[in-house]
């Protein structure tokens, strides 16, 4: 008899915790939690967010990103050695940066998922989170300490030159870093508008893959702004406090094609009763 594969498992997309619930509600209400993802999903689509954070529909998971995980954690480690040494990276000479990797008590705390560098709202009482990839901080005259850059580590293999391009990913990467400089700021650091992504590109031009991926790095500097963050957050409360449902995003094709699924299913059934 041929084996059943593993039963899939309902609770990954209907969730009973992190929902937004009457305790949520208003400014005097419980603290709620909310990732820097899901502003983003909230911009890309409000019905989405509605449905996760309210109704407690997460979208389906997709499979992990298991070498990028594994390129950011080497470069953590990489980072970490120059950290623990009070040094600059190689690359940060390579590129001119007068920095070092930032040594702070939270660091590891900032880093860590679902924990991150963490922020109370107080025009929403949304505590809105994040986890930066690393923080470096710039010296001036005679090695004096200077203002913090949020970092992110990235990992592609693509043909030709990494740069940030005006694509709907590299625009979610915009959004991450503004967020990231608004936590960190909204935390009591100076920190600069420029971050920097750690850009690491997998070369295809090898002759054989030999057990080894080999990577060009390259540090892209991008200047921030964090001043539409409030008003996307104030917007993101009323969404949720509301009992309006909104509509669906009109460049979405996911939406469309479940309805359509469902219209041929109830179709299809009342055809066969
Ligand atoms: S339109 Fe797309 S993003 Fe929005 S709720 Fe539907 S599936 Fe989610």
């Amino acid at each position: 008899m041929a084996k059943t594969s593993k039963a899939w498992d309902k609770s990954n997309i209907v969730k009973t915790w992190g929902i937004y619930s009457a305790q949520n509600v208003g400014l005097k209400g419980e603290p709620f939690k909310l990732s820097r993802t899901k502003i983003d999903m909230f911009l890309e689509c409000p019905l989405c967010f509605y449905l996760d954070r309210k109704l407690g529909i997460a979208r389906p998971s997709m499979p992990s990103f298991t070498l990028n995980v594994a390129v950011d954690h080497l470069l953590k480690k990489e980072f970490d050695i120059h950290r623990a040494n009070g040094k600059a990276h190689p690359m940060m000479e390579k590129y001119g940066l007068n920095m070092i990797p930032f040594s702070h008590p939270n660091m590891d705390q900032w880093r860590e998922n679902f924990v991150g560098v963490q922020y109370l709202h107080p025009q929403t009482n949304f505590l809105v989170f994040g986890a930066v990839d690393d923080i470096w901080q710039s010296l001036g005259k005679g090695g004096k300490p200077g203002a913090l850059s949020i970092v992110d580590y990235k990992a592609t293999s693509k043909d030709g030159e990494i740069e940030l391009e005006d694509t709907r990913w590299h625009n979610q990467y915009r959004r991450q870093m503004e967020i990231y400089q608004w936590l960190v700021r909204n935390n009591g650091f100076e920190v600069s508008d420029t971050g920097y992504f750690v850009y690491v590109n997998g070369k295809k031009d090898r002759a054989a893959f030999d057990g080894k991926l080999e990577f060009d790095v390259k540090i892209l500097p991008y200047t921030g702004k964090s001043d539409w963050i409030d008003d996307v957050l104030i917007r993101a409360k009323k969404c949720l406090d509301s009992d309006t449902v909104p509509a669906q995003s009109p460049t979405c094709e996911h939406c469309e094609y479940r309805l359509e699924a469902r219209k041929a299913y109830e179709k299809h059934i009342g055809k066969k009763k």
